[in-house]
């Protein structure tokens, strides 16, 4: 184990001895690794695209010089790349500021059906544009919970862009609220959403890691898809800043759940 150990001579009752303090450094070594880490892998992320930007920039002034058609396709793919790079900073950055948030309680109340029906309209012509049907099947009362709506939207918004990208065309994607009138871990009522998809699912060996920043199950896939694989990385901090929290359910072959459990905060408030 990495430590710290410093030996004090110590007198108690008249009688000589020394202390040995034992300081276990193993938590901030994980710390110090995760951030190098961390900053390995945005390097990484940030690299690929401005490789390729690179390269058909260079291709540009060489030789696509005078063929208009490679020009036109070469653009296209430099703003392709262009918004890879972009949606990945942005994503940083709502990662770093939602870890800031994270030692403050939200302190407003919002309307759980109202957000979950206004994020499922949103949502739904994206999706019906690449097949996915979306519903939400859900209460027409309000539920207030306490919570930072920007945020909770930021929550079901990138749960029902997973559901949608990895559900598969054809499919249906269901965001429902149901209440729980003693929820165990957070031991009191609390207010469940699922967003739940008909995708090829994932195979429960990746499920506890889902959740790390950059992990993804197919890197390709995901980078095919636009993803930055910081999503679910930003949803659990948002969840953990409400302390309420993530379950994912999910069988090979039949798709996923993601279930957001929410403290009911209408009695506390
Ligand atoms: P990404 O930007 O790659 O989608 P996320 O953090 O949102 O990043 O998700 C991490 C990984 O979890 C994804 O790359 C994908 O492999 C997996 N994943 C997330 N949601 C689903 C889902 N609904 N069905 C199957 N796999 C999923």
């Amino acid at each position: 184990l990495p430590c710290e150990i410093t030996v004090r001579p110590l007198v108690i009752g008249g009688r000589r001895g020394a202390a040995v303090v034992i300081v276990d450094r193993s938590r901030d070594e994980h710390t110090e690794q995760m951030r190098r880490d961390f900053v390995a892998n945005v390097s990484h992320e940030l690299r690929t695209p401005l490789t390729a930007l690179m390269g058909f920039i260079e291709t540009l002034r060489g030789p696509a010089r005078n063929d208009a058609a490679a020009r036109d396709r070469f653009l296209d793919i430099m703003e392709r790349e262009a918004g890879r790079m972009n949606r990945l900073v942005a994503d940083l950055l709502s990662l770093s500021r939602v870890e800031q948030d994270e030692r403050s309680r939200p302190a407003q109340r919002v309307d759980l059906a109202a957000l979950l029906r206004g994020e499922a309209a949103t949502l739904a012509p994206a999706a019906r544009a690449v097949g996915v049907e979306l519903r939400f099947e859900g209460i027409e009362d309000e539920v207030l919970v306490p919570g930072d709506a920007d945020q909770l939207v930021q929550v079901f918004h990138n749960l029902v862009e997973n559901g949608v990208k990895y559900g598969g065309s054809g499919g249906v994607v269901t965001l429902s609220l149901t209440h729980i009138p003693h929820e165990p871990v957070l031991r009191g009522p609390a207010w469940s959403v699922t967003v739940a998809d008909q995708g090829e699912g994932i195979a429960p060996e990746h499920l506890p890691r889902l959740t790390e920043r950059f992990y993804r199950v197919d890197t390709h896939r995901s980078r095919e898809q636009g993803g930055t694989g910081l999503g679910l990385a930003i949803v659990k901090h948002i969840i953990n800043r409400h302390r309420g929290r993530l379950k994912i359910e999910s069988e090979k072959g039949k798709g996923s759940r993601f279930i957001v459990i929410l403290p009911d905060g209408s009695s506390r408030i």
